[in-house]
């Protein structure tokens, strides 16, 4: 609850990160102990035209001795130390004396930070992961200095240090490259092809005179009509970004479009490229907000325009899923197209309920059916669906529900037989409904339930007694 309370407040961890140029600007320190010294290191290193105000330095400033860039006052500060300064930074070792010095900072209009006074501060220091000039900086907004450091750590050693590298070569062959590829969309493919491909992998293996020369090879053999678009058809799964593929997430974050349904969940969609373009053509049931033609239609167009087209959908593409009906249509009008895999609705529902679909003991065959209603009547194959020994899993069945139970038991399963009823299935939302299929409508009946939803009968649903764990985390 408190954390529930905390997050709906507007909180002075809401900051806004950017990289400033300190080249030749004043900046003012006060301070002279170990705190002070590891931001003077930092401001130097930011261009900083640095000036210290303490009565004597301690010997963490040693490195910084002939520093040019560095100036020491020693004495103490006055408010006449503040006026026309770009930053001040106030690290002294006293905490109340630091609030004393900053307020008259503020008062002379500066931007001020305060060591370990974040509500004091008008910017925060983030923590650095310097890979020039490639540079990650990581705030925790003061709520967590020690969470800001553990993920520091952590990207620090994921990141290998060739990256600088990499950094220095595409700042050298920018101009170049802009003047070779004129329209910036193809230029940020040219880019990304560069970066994720030859070109990175040398640098990355430190061959630098090589990724040069690769780099080279490739502006010559650039024609401008070589990147031509392309449509990945990508499953998203169930609802949980952690179930998205390395794959999807790549071409997710490399797109120029996405065309997006209701089944891809908010925070799967707060991972697609922020630059690229975002077309709704979702569908709900009995109501089509763009009909399938149109979206085969609107796939072709941007492609055809040279776009990377994301068609995200949930679960995998070609299970229910009208996939194989949109890449048809770019297989007819020669539009190349990329297929990736999502965890189907079915295995990701049936892991997050604790249900294995085909445990030995009771299952040798698993089943994907559709209960989608059509004028009112479910038609399936009743007795195939009604043998012992396998599991059904029914997809898009809710308002099917009472006629599939029926007709299950009218073509020879139990009343007792396992039901169960998952909706909304890995995300944090889920809620799961296990009943038979003679008590299962009337239970859905006194529930609200949230759609998406799938059904699963069989004898598998009672190993969910043991085997329940998503919900019951601590
Ligand atoms: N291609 C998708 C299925 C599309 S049909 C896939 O492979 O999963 C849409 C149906 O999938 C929904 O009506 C529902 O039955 C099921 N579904 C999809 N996501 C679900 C989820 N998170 N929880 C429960 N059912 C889901």
């Amino acid at each position: 609850m408190i954390l529930g309370q905390k997050l709906t407040q507007r909180k002075r961890s809401h900051r806004f990160p950017a990289f400033l140029d300190l080249q030749d600007k004043t900046v003012v320190l006060i301070g002279g102990g170990d705190r002070a010294a590891s931001k003077a290191g930092r401001l130097v290193a930011g261009g900083a035209k640095l000036t210290v105000i303490a009565e004597n330095l301690c010997q963490a400033f040693a490195p910084l001795a002939n520093d040019e860039s560095l100036k020491h006052e020693p004495r103490t500060s006055n408010s006449d130390d503040f006026n026309n300064v770009a930053l001040v930074v106030v690290a002294t070792e006293d905490s109340d004396q630091n609030t004393v010095i900053a307020k008259q900072a503020h008062a002379a209009g500066a931007w001020v930070n305060v060591a370990n006074q974040p509500d004091m501060s008008s910017f925060l220091i983030p923590s650095l992961i310097d890979r020039s000039p490639l540079l990650v900086a990581i705030s925790s907004g003061a709520t967590s200095p020690v969470l800001a450091r553990l993920l520091t750590s952590r990207i620090d050693a994921f990141l290998p240090h060739t990256y600088s590298d990499l950094g220095k070569l595409a700042d050298t062959y920018r101009e170049k490259i802009k003047q070779h590829v004129g329209d910036w969309r193809q230029r940020r493919r040219f880019w990304e092809k560069l970066l994720n491909g030859r070109v990175g992998e040398l640098i990355l293996q430190g061959r630098i005179d090589s990724a040069e020369q690769a780099m080279e090879n490739a502006i010559q053999e650039h024609d401008q009509h070589s990147l031509s678009g392309e449509v990945y058809l990508v499953g998203a799964g169930p609802g949980d970004p952690d179930l998205l593929s390395f794959r999807a997430l790549r071409l997710m974050q490399q797109c120029d479009i996405v065309l997006f349904d209701r089944l891809v969940s908010e925070p799967i969609m707060r991972l697609v490229n922020s630059d690229a373009e975002r077309v709704y053509v979702g569908k709900r049931r009995n109501e089509h907000a763009v009909p399938q033609e149109s979206i085969n239609g609107l796939l072709v167009t941007y492609a055809k325009q040279g776009k990377r087209v994301l068609r995200l959908k949930g679960g995998d593409p070609f299970i229910f899923g009208r996939g194989g009906e949109e890449i048809e249509t770019l297989a007819e009008q020669g539009v190349s197209f990329q297929v990736v895999p999502g965890i189907t609705a079915a295995a990701g529902c049936a892991s997050y309920a604790g249900i294995p679909l085909t445990h030995r003991d009771h299952a040798q065959a698993c089943l994907f059916v559709t209960g989608h209603l059509k004028d009112g009547s479910v038609d399936l194959d009743w007795p195939a669906l009604a043998r012992p020994h396998q599991t059904v899993v029914i997809y898009m069945g809710l308002m099917g529900l009472p006629v599939i139970c029926q007709k299950l038991i009218e073509h020879g399963l139990a009343e007792e037989h396992p039901i169960a009823l998952i909706a909304e299935g890995t995300r944090q939302s889920q809620q799961v409904l296990t009943a038979t299929l003679g008590t299962l409508p009337e239970l859905v009946n006194s529930h609200i339930i949230k759609p998406p939803t799938l059904i699963i009968v069989g004898d598998v649903v009672t190993l969910r007694e043991k085997l329940a764990w998503f919900e019951t985390r601590s």
